[in-house]
């Protein structure tokens, strides 16, 4: 089998690796990327037709130069790619007002100057006929906050990587990688080919457990579902105009999120429960969204949103990939100088994709960032794993 040459070897170009894989190549490194799947597929964690995007952070005000970062390189990325990937339809952060989704926004918003508003009650019912709080909830407003398409941003990513001379490889899965001996770069296997590169950005996603086995991060894989239900008395209201995303926290933590009705293959309001999947593995998840699970989604919505559920029109899953502490890791892999990771996004990455292939290529190229990545380090689980 002949052995075929690049700078650097994407191995997975979903939304991480699509975007490192731009990134690098517009660098001017000569990347190759190869796919298990093909481009913009659903078989991953970047589908579904929406993705949060917002700054005032309660997952932690260390994120918020990187979702800085990230919303500028979104508007270029747009530019770019002349492909609508942003809706900047607002976002409302609700529950209690010491709940984490409420005061761990707020405390991101002071501590970096983010523009916000806080609304009570009554406020939020005056403005915003979808939803019926209780009575001591409130809110917390970010006008920036809103949605990204991830198949759009992925296959935006896809082709400014080629147009810049990537060349990508799909259904065609990675079955070994090795860093060679004494830093000469690594060598990379598929079913069609051998490849040899100076540097290999690993971003498989939810196959992290098995390509990223030596790097000693504890991941869990977990079954997540979307579900789509079309609003009693017409989506006017939850049109992008009038209706930004939402995560509503409950007293005992668990928090539901949601969208603005879409244009799109069966529209409707997304709705999904954020976390609190079951453990699969890529090869076991059960891809059947049962009737049981859509009676009990049915009846959360119905409980806070006064049009929802109204009909329900479809559901599909989606893998999340988490750490213990629910922190990314991107670093340069601690035992393989050639290799730089990036997995274990728990959730909340997609956001991030584009600063976080700036980051990558950054890495690769260079073995270090200006960016703020110790948060990220893989070596902050080496007394668990051991
Ligand atoms: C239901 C759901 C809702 C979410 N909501 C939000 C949200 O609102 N906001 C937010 O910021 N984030 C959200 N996330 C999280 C976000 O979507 C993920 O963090 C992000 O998509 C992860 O990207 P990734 O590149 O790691 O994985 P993927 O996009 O899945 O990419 C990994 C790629 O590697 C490929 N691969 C794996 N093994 C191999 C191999 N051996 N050879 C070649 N290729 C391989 C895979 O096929 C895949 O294409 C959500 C996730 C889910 C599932």
């Amino acid at each position: 089998m002949a052995t075929e040459s690049a700078d650097v070897i994407v191995l997975g170009v979903g939304g991480m690796g699509s975007a490192a894989a731009h990134h690098l190549a517009a660098r001017g490194a000569r990347v190759l990327g190869l796919e298990k799947f093909g481009p913009a597929h659903h078989e991953g964690s970047s589908h579904g037709g929406s993705r949060i995007f917002r700054q005032a952070y309660f997952e932690g005000a260390a994120y918020v130069p990187l979702l800085l970062r990230a919303h500028e390189l979104y508007e270029r990325l747009e530019r770019d790619s002349g492909r609508e990937l942003a809706v900047r339809c607002g976002g409302l952060m609700l529950g209690a007002p010491d709940s984490q989704a409420v005061a761990g926004s707020r405390q991101a918003a002071e501590e970096w100057d983010l523009p916000h508003e806080m609304l009570d009650a009554e406020e939020i019912r005056r403005r915003y006929p979808t939803l019926a709080p209780r009575d001591g909830e409130v809110a917390l407003f970010e006008a920036r906050a809103g949605l990204v398409r991830p198949e759009e941003t992925v296959s935006a990513q896809l082709e400014l990587a080629a147009a810049a001379g990537a060349e990508l490889r799909f259904n065609e899965p990675v079955t070994r990688w090795e860093a060679l001996p004494g830093g000469r770069g690594v060598r990379v296997t598929t079913a069609r080919g051998s490849y040899t590169a100076g540097h290999l950005v690993v971003s498989p996603g939810a196959w992290a457990p098995r390509q990223l086995a030596g790097l000693g991060v504890p991941l869990t894989v977990e079954r997540q579902i979307m579900y789509w239900f079309e609003p009693t008395g017409g989506t006017e209201p939850w049109a992008p105009e009038r209706q930004p995303i939402y995560i509503w926290e409950d007293p005992d933590g668990s928090q539901i999120y949601g969208f603005p009705a879409l244009d799109g293959p069966g529209g409707g309001a997304k709705v999904a429960l954020f976390r609190q999947g079951t453990v699969c593995t890529p090869e076991t998840i059960d891809r059947t969204v049962h009737p049981a699970e859509i009676e009990e989604m049915a009846a959360r919505v119905g409980a806070r949103l006064p049009t929802l559920p109204g009909r329900f029109l479809r559901a599909a899953t989606c893998m999340y990939t988490t750490t213990p502490d629910e922190n990314f890791v991107i670093a340069r892999h601690p035992e393989h100088a050639s290799v730089t990771v990036a997995c274990g996004f728990s959730g909340h990455g997609f956001k991030f994709v584009p600063v976080v292939g700036e980051i990558l290529a950054d890495l690769a190229l260079t073995g270090t960032t200006a960016h703020p990545i110790g948060l990220f380090d893989p070596g902050r689980f080496a007394d668990a794993g051991a």
